[in-house]
């Protein structure tokens, strides 16, 4: 049994069969990749772990609870969080103050803007936010304008800012997505690190192939909907069925 068990999930958008039987098994600590080509349903399989999409059919357990017919704020309660493919952070707001922002919106199930500054005062949030902030690297632009930091750091931030809730499951749509070589690089390198150091299962979409086979344990490809192949990478790679479907070759 796997941490996350997706069994025969079907998901339609009016005429339009976006899954269609996805059977996915994530095991405990490992890094899962989830490949395919745009449109093939990757972004709508993860709405519909987080609970801001609901399956028209099927299950879909996370650690043998299911997810299904809870709020998003409670599926992250459960220990999943989410990094969105466009970034998702307050530019307004210091690289500080977003990182506490999931902290209070985990612990207390909700939050309002206004209230930032209440949280500003609670010493074990803040300790929390520091301490990702250290192993993110980033302590020392924790008083910088969010808005002013590079495409890379951005990122790191948003991982940052999941990390800070302790997740025991970490999703993450297309996380190098229009980033320049070398923060991709910076990226792969933070999400080996945190793959190492923590106590934690990772389920990545992403279109980067250097990406995908320099973390993934295991991959799954997705097309039209429905998974195509499930394998290790060194399978993934000389299967003639994911070249021709996806590899492009
Ligand atoms: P991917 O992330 O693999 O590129 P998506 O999951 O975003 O694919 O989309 C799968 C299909 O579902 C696409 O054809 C897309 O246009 C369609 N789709 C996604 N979200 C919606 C929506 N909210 N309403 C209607 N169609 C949607
Ligand atoms: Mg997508």
């Amino acid at each position: 049994m796997g941490i996350l068990e997706v069994k025969d999930v079907n998901k339609r958008f009016g005429g339009l069969q976006a899954l269609g039987d996805v059977n996915l098994s994530i095991r405990e600590n490992a890094c899962h990749a989830i490949i395919g080509p745009n449109g093939a349903g990757k972004s709508t399989l993860l709405n519909c772990l987080v609970g801001k999409l609901i399956p028209d059919t099927g299950s879909v357990m996370f650690d043998g609870q299911s997810v299904l017919g809870r709020k998003p704020f409670e599926i992250n309660q459960m220990g999943i969080s989410r990094v969105f493919q466009t970034p998702e952070i307050f530019g307004d707001l210091t690289v500080m103050e977003n990182m506490m922002i999931p902290i209070f919106a985990q612990r207390d199930g909700a939050f309002e803007m206004n209230a930032i500054t209440s949280v500003l005062s609670q010493k074990d949030v803040i300790e929390r936010a520091e301490q990702v902030l250290e192993d993110m690297n980033m302590s020392d632009k924790r008083h910088m304008h969010s808005a002013a930091l590079s495409r890379g750091d951005k990122r790191r931030l948003e991982i940052g800012m999941c990390l800070s809730q302790n997740p025991r499951l970490l999703l993450l749509d297309e996380p190098t997505a229009g980033m320049a070589r070398a923060d991709t690089n910076n990226t792969i390198d933070l999400l080996k690190q945190i793959k190492e150091e923590r106590d934690i299962t990772i389920a990545i979409i992403e279109h980067d192939m250097h990406v995908v086979f320099s973390l993934a344990d295991r991959i799954t490809v997705l097309a039209q909907g429905t998974p195509l192949v499930e394998d290790d990478p060194q399978n993934i790679r000389g299967n003639p069925k994911v070249r021709e479907a996806y590899l492009g070759e």
